[in-house]
C-alpha cells in the first residue's frame, strides 16, 4: 500500500507576500510602510495570499496591488469600489482589500465611496492619504489644507478640506479608524481590526508624501497624533463620540477605531441572490463554449 506523507501548510511568512516588482515610489514614502504593515497584518492573520484580492484605482498608491502577492486588479482612476464591489459579490469567500489615495477615493471616487458605505458590503478600503496628488507632481487635493500653496494653487488653496472621518462615519460605514504609516506597530493592529470587521470597514491612512507635500510631514504628524486607544474612557460604539472626536485637527489629530458596529448586516447578507454560495460556485447554465465567446469578446 502507497504511503502518503500528509505535512500542515505552512504559515504563510513575509516573502510569500512580496509582489513580482519592487515599488518604485520615492524613496522615503509614507506608502512603502503602509505596504509592509498590511503584508504583516495578513501574516499575523494566517489568511492565505491565494484567498485575498487587492484592488487599486489610479495614482502612486494605487501601484499597491503590483507590489503585493495577492490577486490583484488595477483598475480606472476612482472606480476601485465599483469593481471591488462586483469581486466580492462575485466571490465572497475572498478578503477584498481596496487601497489608493485621496485623491482617487475623495475626488473623483467619491461616489462609489458614499455608496459602498451605505450598502455595508464586506470590503477594507484603505486610503492611503498624502493630501495631494502625488503621481501629476504635486496639486491640490480633496484633504489639502486650506492655505497650501501647490503647483495648481500657487497662491494657496481656499477649498475646505474633506474630512474623510466624518464621511464615513455620516455615510454608514461601520468600521472607521485612521492611521499613520510612521506608527506601524499601531497601524498592524488598526488593519488587523478592520480585516476582521464584517462588514465595510474604512481606514484614512496618513501617508505622507516626501517630494511633494512639504506641509504635512512625518515630522509635522509625529508629536500631534495621539492615539484614541490610550483613552480608556473612549467608546469605539458610540457615533456622536467618534463624530467629535474626527472633528479634532490641529495639535492633537486621534488615530485609531473611532467608530465600530456589528448590528448593520452586510450587503453579502441581505442581498438573496447570494442564499445559495458565492457566484463562483454556482453553475452559469449556459454552454461552456458560449461562456469561452463572451469572455473573449470582453478581453
Ligand atoms: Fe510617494 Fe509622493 Fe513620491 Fe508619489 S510622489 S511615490 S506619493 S513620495
Amino acid at each position: 500500500m502507497a504511503t502518503i506523507n500528509i505535512t500542515a501548510p505552512k504559515p504563510m511568512v513575509m516573502a510569500d507576500l512580496k509582489g513580482k516588482v519592487d515599488p518604485d515610489w520615492c524613496p522615503g514614502c509614507g506608502d512603502f510602510g503602509v505596504l509592509a504593515a498590511v503584508q504583516k497584518a495578513l501574516v499575523e492573520l494566517q489568511i492565505p495570499n491565494h484567498q485575498v484580492a487587492t484592488v487599486s484605482g489610479i495614482g502612486c498608491s494605487s501601484n499597491f496591488p503590483g507590489f503585493i502577492n495577492t490577486y490583484g486588479m488595477h483598475t480606472l482612476h476612482g472606480r476601485s469600489l465599483p469593481v471591488a464591489t462586483g469581486l466580492k459579490l462575485a466571490n465572497d469567500d475572498l478578503t477584498v482589500l481596496v487601497t489608493g489615495g485621496d485623491g482617487d477615493g475623495f475626488g473623483i471616487g467619491c461616489g462609489h465611496f458614499v455608496h459602498a458605505m451605505r450598502r455595508n458590503i464586506n470590503l477594507n478600503y484603505f486610503v492611503l492619504d498624502n493630501q495631494i496628488y502625488g503621481l501629476t507632481t504635486g496639486q491640490t487635493s480633496p484633504t489639502s489644507r486650506i492655505g497650501m500653496k501647490t503647483k495648481s494653487n500657487p497662491y494657496g488653496n481656499g477649498d475646505t478640506p474633506v474630512n474623510p472621518i466624518t464621511l464615513a462615519l455620516s455615510a454608514g460605514a461601520t468600521f472607521v479608524g485612521r492611521g499613520f504609516s510612521g506608527d506601524q506597530k499601531h497601524l498592524v493592529e488598526l488593519i488587523k481590526q478592520a480585516i476582521q470587521h464584517q462588514g465595510f470597514s474604512f481606514l484614512d491612512i496618513f501617508s505622507p508624501c516626501v517630494t511633494y507635500n512639504h506641509d504635512n510631514t512625518f515630522q509635522w504628524f509625529r508629536p500631534r497624533v495621539k492615539k484614541l486607544e490610550d483613552n480608556p474612557e473612549y467608546d469605539a460604539t458610540n457615533w456622536v463620540a467618534a463624530m467629535e472626536k474626527a472633528t479634532l485637527w490641529g495639535d492633537e489629530i486621534p488615530i485609531g477605531k473611532f467608530y465600530e458596529t456589528t448590528e448593520v448586516p452586510t450587503l453579502e447578507q441581505t442581498e438573496p441572490v447570494l442564499d445559495a454560495g458565492p457566484l463562483i460556485h454556482r453553475d452559469l447554465h449556459i454552454a461552456p463554449d458560449v461562456a469561452r465567446k463572451f469572455v473573449e469578446e470582453l478581453m
